[in-house]
């Protein structure tokens, strides 16, 4: 199938879906296998000076409690992750200037040795601090784009412009990152051509990850009370996601999970083969609510156990 606008926009509207999520599923099986990699995710600060009108963290959300971990308790954390098995970290934060490029660098370098992949996820930045955090051991980046629409990105971020996440996102994959892109599906002003134009992005960028999840609306952001996004829409957008970039990392996103459990597991057979798993201590990973969830008290041990359980009664194998 040659995947323009017109093309995606016309499958995406299709009433039965079944045949794309088949071609998904072999697709995912031909160059995946049947693994499903499982990445520790430490969530180390919630400050953010961005004001993204979707997300719990934007500067102006005055109702969270705001927490920042201590460079020694990020490296403590991501050490017990690597005693666990995991072999992929990812340390996400809002774009908060206490962490300067050195710290982070240096907390990159402190984690190295354990042999651990290193994933970023800290926002926009310069090409420099990027090239810097790759040179201190940095494997990947995560950088959503969002929406690939111009306007709705700006009436979504107030204060950013599309082409410069993109321009990031492109200085990333230049620089030798295994680069992640995504967006969110049911945005306030979508519609399925933006959809389509979401999945052309990630192909343009070359993204070798995308997390494609629903929009969940959170009531302490100004798009509180709008309904969230369709699970079964998302569970589409990652099947011709995994179409479009037959290679790519595909995560069952959180936000599918949070919106309906049975959806992410059921995107497992639409293309996907990545899941992320919070590390974050307990004490503080309520107050990273990009989106409301619920969640459970669990040690680093137990809740891989846990997940490696719930990957294998998907018939599938925990990495
Ligand atoms: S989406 Fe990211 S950059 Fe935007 S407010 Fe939330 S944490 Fe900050």
């Amino acid at each position: 199938m040659n995947w323009t606008e017109e093309t995606l926009r016309s499958t995406l509207a299709q009433p039965d879906f079944t045949s794309v999520y088949e071609q998904a599923d072999v697709l995912r099986r031909e160059r995946k296998g049947e693994e499903i990699q499982i990445r520790a995710l430490l969530e180390f600060s919630n400050y953010c000076k961005r004001q993204c009108r979707y997300c719990g963290l934007n500067a102006k959300n005055a109702r969270l409690t705001r927490f920042r971990l201590e460079p020694a308790e990020i490296v403590e954390t991501a050490l017990a992750a690597a005693e666990t098995g995991y072999h992929t970290i990812v340390l996400q934060s809002g774009e908060d200037g206490w962490f300067t490029p050195e710290i982070i660098g240096e907390i990159v370098q402190a984690i190295k040795p354990s042999g651990m992949a290193v994933t970023l996820s800290c926002g926009e930045h310069p090409e420099e601090v990027y090239r810097y955090w790759k040179e201190c051991g940095a494997d990947r980046y995560l950088l959503k784009h969002e929406t690939a629409d111009p306007d709705l990105y700006r009436q979504l971020h107030p204060d950013a412009w599309l082409k410069d996440r993109v321009s990031c996102q492109k200085n990333l994959k230049r620089l030798g990152y295994e680069t992640g892109g995504g967006f969110m599906v049911g945005l306030p002003g979508q519609t399925l051509d933006t959809l389509a134009q979401d999945l052309l992005l990630l192909r343009e960028v070359g993204c070798d990850m995308a997390g494609i999840g629903p929009f969940l609306p959170n009531p302490d952001t100004s798009l509180g009370s709008y309904p969230h996004g369709s699970a079964e829409m998302t569970r589409r957008a990652v099947a011709l996601a995994r179409l479009l970039l037959p290679d790519a990392n595909l995560p069952a996103t959180t936000a599918l999970g949070v919106l309906e459990p049975e959806a992410k597991r059921s995107v497992f057979s639409c293309g996907a083969n990545v899941v992320m798993q919070k590390v974050t201590p307990n004490r503080v990973k309520r107050f990273y609510e990009i989106y409301p969830s619920e969640l459970k008290d669990s040690d680093i041990s137990s809740g891989r156990t846990q997940i490696e359980e719930e990957i294998r009664r998907l018939g599938r194998v925990p990495v």
